[in-house]
């Protein structure tokens, strides 16, 4: 038997999609809003690409890393380094946004033993709220201490810091927010600390967390200043979900290593990336040296294959461009949507939006836990045939709640109005 995320659950067993919906084996239609989690970037039911993902398949089934490349593998590599910041000099590919996440810091601790010549600079500090994966190192650095409670004995040790809330902590601002990660950094002893890691908009964790103008620069600077690795998780928010390839462009700052994954490869298979600095891929290959890590499936040639070409069609369709536009319609439907007394602060960039469910408005109160809202605005959307995406219990007492909408690249204007129609009627059942 399937060991399926939630036991009771009865999921309905999709046969079909054809771009932003799903069909069942019993006739129901869902307009997939969210693409799982922000995976189906080019919806569903992609003919070109599966006609050249089989051609891909017919060459060869497996090729392991350290033996051989592929022509594909080495222009994909090529056109995402291209894409990526000019500090960025390489990439590697993986399999999951959490595998590249223990990457990122594998590569940053490598790089400081061999800088330093200690091992002492092993702390990761982090965000809270953040989500960075549910592997060890990944887990470990997740702002979200619901997510960690169950497995805490089995993690490293953790440094959080507060991500910047323009909804609740408005007179928080980046500025304060990056003092706080310069204190932690002093606190804990800048010879200790290994890395910042930070969605530079953040997803899951808090149902879209836009930052405040220069906190990611402040961000960069501090991380200069004390000698720590600055690495962005654009797993959500990056490779195009937030209207370019990479968020952390959008803020004007250069990381020393950038994570990517959900959408890379429209979610045919999986596929995420590490981008590394030149200063660090140099550092490590001083004297010889290589990265002292991977996987079976690490530069996997049949996922690059498919990567380039779903990078191909997003560039060949100006679909950057398409979700800027789309994004910024998509937040003004979602705006009609505050007109209800529990629904507020719509936000987001590009195709990477939310909003926030509040008992009241005024002071900003979330609903208790206990309600369960964010949830049954989940199930009741999937019954009237909309796939939606919550973020829960991300304020510190554990409460907070948000809905995410995350449609495909190529939405058309009529998907839009159909999901918030769906969104519209499911708050009305629920009012
Ligand atoms: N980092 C971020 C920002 C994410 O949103 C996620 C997943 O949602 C991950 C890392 C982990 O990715 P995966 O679930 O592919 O392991």
């Amino acid at each position: 038997m399937l060991f399926h995320r939630r036991f009771e659950h009865r999921y309905p067993r999709i046969v079909r999609g054809q771009g932003a919906s799903l069909h069942d084996d019993e006739g129901n239609v869902y307009l997939d809003a969210v693409g799982g989690a922000g995976v189906a970037i080019l919806g569903h039911g992609l003919e070109e690409l599966a006609t050249q993902a089989a051609e891909s398949m017919r060459h060869v089934s497996y090729l392991h890393g350290t033996q051989f490349t592929t022509p594909e593998l080495e222009a994909y590599g090529e056109r995402l380094v291209a894409l990526a910041p000019d500090n960025i000099s390489h990439v590697l590919l993986m399999g999951s946004g959490s595998d590249a996440v223990e990457t990122a810091i594998k590569l940053a601790y490598q790089f400081y033993v061999g800088k330093t010549g200690t091992r002492r600079k092993r702390k990761v500090i982090a965000t809270q709220p953040g989500y960075h994966g549910a592997t060890g190192l990944a887990l470990a650095v997740t702002g979200k201490p619901r997510d960690r409670l169950l497995f805490q004995g089995l993690l490293h040790e953790q440094c959080f810091v507060p991500a910047p809330d323009g909804y609740r902590r408005p007179e928080e601002s980046g500025e304060a927010c990056a003092e706080a990660l310069e204190r932690k950094i002093l606190e804990e002893g800048p010879e200790d600390c290994l890395a910042f890691i930070v969605e530079p908009v953040i997803g899951a964790s808090m149902g879209i967390g836009v930052p405040p103008p220069g906190y990611l620069q402040r961000v960069r600077e501090i991380c200069d200043r004390h000698d720590i690795a600055l690495i962005c998780d654009e797993v959500m928010c990056g490779f195009g979900r937030c209207g370019e390839w990479f968020a952390s462009s959008l803020f004007d700052v250069k990381p020393d290593i950038i994570i990517q994954g959900k959408g890379m490869a429209a979610g045919l298979v999986p596929l995420s990336a590490v981008y590394a600095s030149r200063t660090l891929v140099e550092g490590i290959h001083r004297d010889g040296g290589n990265f002292a890590h991977g996987f079976t499936f690490t530069n996997h040639a049949l996922s690059a294959a498919i990567g380039l070409r779903v990078l191909e069609h997003v560039e060949r369709h100006g679909l950057l461009a398409h979700v800027r536009r789309q994004g910024e319609s998509l937040r003004e439907r979602l705006r009609e949507l505050t007109a209800f007394s529990w629904v507020d602060d719509v936000r987001g960039l590009g195709l990477f939006c939310g909003f926030e469910l509040v008992a009241d408005k005024a002071t900003r109160r979330a609903f208790p836990r206990s309600v369960k809202l964010a949830e049954r605005v989940l199930q009741r959307a999937m019954a009237r045939g909309g796939n939606f995406y919550f973020s829960i219990g991300y304020l510190p007492d554990g409460t907070g709640d948000s809905i995410l909408v995350m449609p495909p690249y190529n939405v058309t204007p009529a998907e839009l109005d159909q999901l918030v129609a769906i969104l519209r009627d499911t708050l009305t059942d629920l009012d």
